[in-house]
Order: C-alpha cells, then sequence, then structure tokens
C-alpha cells in the first residue's frame, strides 16, 4: 500500500519509528482521515485566494475569483480521484481561468536572475563556447542551462527546465481554442505535436482510438481518402513501396526520395496503397482553422506542458500538507522528525531536514512541506 492510500485510504496510518534515544511505540486512535486545511479565505489585499488557511505550506492562487477557487480546492480534496485524474482536471481548470499561484510566481521571479546569470557565466567559460558553430551552440547552452538548474538550491521538481523555460508569456492565448474544442480533444491534438505530427496508426482495437475519431470529426484530424500520399509513402519502407508496384515496369528502388517522386506521378496511387494498407486507421492531423488566429501548436503544446508541471506542483503540495498535518494529529505523540524525501532538494537538507517537532514547544506546525513541490515528510520519532 502505498504512503498516500495509507494516509487516507481508509486505513489508519502505522506511526513510523525512529532509532533516536530510548524509542517507545505508539499507535494513535485519535488520527483524523482527512486534516482541516481551513476553508478557502480571501488574502488581505483582497488579491488572491488562500486554498488552505490552516496548512503549513500554504496554497494561494491569484488573477481569479473565489468561485475557481473553491473548484480547485474541490479537485485537490477529492478522496475518490486518482491523483493524475486530479492533475488533469486542474489542468482543465488553470487554461480555462488562466489563475495564477502566487507562490509559483514568487519562486520563479526570486530564482530567476540568478538562473539567468549562472548560464551566461557558465557560457562565458565555456572553452567551445566563443568558436561553436550555431548548432554546437545550441547543444552547449542545453548542457549549460542543465547544469545551472541543478545548481539551484531550492528545487520543486526533476523537470525545473519546463518550469522556467516553458512558462508562457500569455496564458490566455488558448482561450478561443477551449471555447470551441473539448479540453480532452486539443490535448490530445497538441500532445501529438499538432500538423507537425507523421501519421499514426491506430487500429480499431487501439484505446486511444474514439479519440482519435473525435478529432476527425472536430476537424482537427483526416483519414482514409483524405490522408496526404506522400506522408503516407514515408511511412512506408522501401520494401513495401517495391510491392505497391510489382506489376509494373519501374526502377529499382535505392533511395526514398527518387522512389517517393516515381510513386506519386501514378495516377491510382491512393488505389495501391489503399489496395494493401488500411487508410482508415491512418490518422493525420490538420492545421488549426484560420479563423482562430494565429496560434503556434508548438508554443501551445510548450505551455500546456508547464501548465501540467504546475497541477503537479500543486497536487504534490496537497499531499505533503495534509500528510505532516495527519501526523501531527497524534495526540499522544511527543516529538515528530523531518523525514528528507530522497527527490527533494538542498534546501531542504540544508534548513528542515535537521528539524524537529516538539510538543513542549507549544504551537504544533509542521516545517514540511517547505516550498512548492517539497515531498520531505514528517515523522513520529518518538524521542525521550
Ligand atoms: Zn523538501
Amino acid at each position: 500500500m502505498d504512503f498516500i492510500t495509507r494516509l487516507f485510504g481508509g486505513e489508519r496510518p502505522a506511526p513510523v519509528r525512529h532509532e533516536v534515544g530510548i524509542t517507545v511505540q505508539v499507535v494513535s486512535d485519535t488520527a483524523p482521515q482527512a486534516p482541516d486545511v481551513g476553508p478557502v479565505t480571501p488574502t488581505p489585499d483582497g488579491r488572491g485566494w488562500v486554498l488552505n488557511p490552516r496548512a503549513p505550506f500554504h496554497i494561494t492562487l491569484t488573477a481569479t475569483t473565489g468561485e475557481v477557487a473553491s473548484a480547485v480546492r474541490a479537485i485537490l480534496d477529492d478522496p475518490e480521484a486518482h491523483s493524475r485524474d486530479k492533475e488533469r482536471s486542474l489542468l482543465g481548470l488553470l487554461l480555462r481561468h488562466n489563475f495564477r499561484v502566487a507562490e509559483l510566481d514568487v519562486y520563479l521571479s526570486t530564482w530567476r536572475p540568478r538562473l539567468e546569470a549562472d548560464v551566461a557565466r557558465r557560457l562565458e567559460a565555456h572553452p567551445e563556447w566563443v568558436s561553436a558553430s550555431e548548432p554546437d551552440r545550441a547543444d552547449i547552452h542545453a548542457e549549460v542551462e542543465a547544469a545551472a538548474l541543478e545548481g539551484l538550491p531550492l528545487r520543486p521538481r526533476d523537470d525545473l527546465r519546463v518550469l522556467f523555460m516553458d512558462q508562457p508569456a500569455d496564458l490566455t492565448a488558448d482561450d478561443v481554442l477551449l471555447s470551441r474544442y473539448p479540453f480532452d480533444a486539443l490535448h490530445l491534438y497538441l500532445e501529438h505535436g499538432g500538423v507537425a505530427c507523421p501519421i499514426l496508426r491506430i487500429p480499431a482495437d487501439d484505446f486511444r482510438r474514439p479519440a482519435f475519431d473525435q478529432l476527425v470529426e472536430l476537424g482537427l484530424a483526416c483519414r482514409g481518402t483524405e490522408l496526404d500520399l506522400e506522408a503516407v509513402l514515408e511511412t512506408l519502407t522501401l520494401k513495401d513501396m517495391t510491392d505497391l508496384v510489382n506489376d509494373l515496369d519501374h526502377p529499382r528502388f535505392t533511395r526514398r526520395a527518387k522512389a517517393t517522386a516515381w510513386l506519386l506521378e501514378l495516377d491510382d496511387l491512393r488505389a495501391r496503397i489503399g489496395s494493401r494498407v488500411s487508410l482508415r486507421e491512418r490518422f493525420q492531423l490538420c492545421g488549426l482553422p484560420a479563423d482562430v488566429g494565429p496560434i503556434d501548436p508548438a508554443a501551445l503544446a510548450r505551455a500546456w506542458r508547464w501548465g501540467e508541471q504546475v497541477c503537479r506542483l500543486l497536487e504534490e503540495t496537497w499531499y505533503g500538507n495534509r500528510a505532516a498535518m495527519a501526523q501531527l494529529a497524534y495526540e499522544d505523540a511527543l516529538t515528530w522528525k523531518v523525514a528528507l524525501a530522497d527527490d527533494c532538494c538542498p534546501a531542504c537538507v540544508e534548513s528542515v531536514g535537521k528539524q524537529v517537532v516538539s510538543r513542549s514547544s507549544g504551537a504544533l506546525t509542521s516545517p514540511v512541506p517547505a516550498h512548492l513541490g517539497c515531498t520531505c515528510r514528517l515523522d513520529v520519532a518518538r524521542m525521550r
């Protein structure tokens, strides 16, 4: 049983014991199932909404309404939904309502200048940078950027690159598309890169088939007789291409480009391909309609990936809060210790890793989650 299921899945969690001093085992009957994180509350300046005012780490939404904040909270609180489904529902809300997460804005604006300065310094010091060609410079830049990200002491997630580099300048760019197409259909379209996607084979028994059928209905994909024949040929091997014209006198196909050019001259190429492969199960994504305005699907896909990271951070932090609060709810426990997560960050090792929470010190507040996406946890340490 995983950690979260253990905490919130209907069974009483088992306290973790550490060998510190004299350790005694305590099994509590008082741990509540769902800690009370407090009601969604406006911030004092009226510009935002705190989703969890009684939790150790607040999550504050800005640029939005109380209704949207409550809807986000309801998704995060849903005890039945799987975390992936929650992240998807959150992404739908984020993209439709373009709310901002204040704690993330602070994080990015605090660390971005240091990150950019570090990248610049590393590029300047790189022995190959000055003489490198443009493609090599792109490669060096990516290498240096990864190292600079790795050097940040506070790292909410592994894929920080997306969080820092793919943050969209304008989250409203997709609003016209979201008003026209279902979210799941657009998600599938962008996930595959839009019109840049090669032809995909999606057989009838593929679980994605209904979703691709829907893309065709929406005009975002085509198949069968509408497919671009040159693109279909790209999916065939040289042998497949040769087999298409076995009954004809043709030059030996040794290079794809030449074979493709020769085949495209045939009047009955579509029928020949259709007799060998099912064009019905092949799908090609179309460009977005002109009347939605100039939208770059690749940029939009990056923005959505960024949104996915944000929603994952929200979800992780929500669980971190609830886990810490559930641990503190052991009324007969005396002390708790931060259990550093292997995948958390140097800042946690430095600042919260050695902290002990003691009942004798009065008010009980957890030092974790220490930041958005902190995966450190609080454990009952039971020291005397
Ligand atoms: Zn941490």
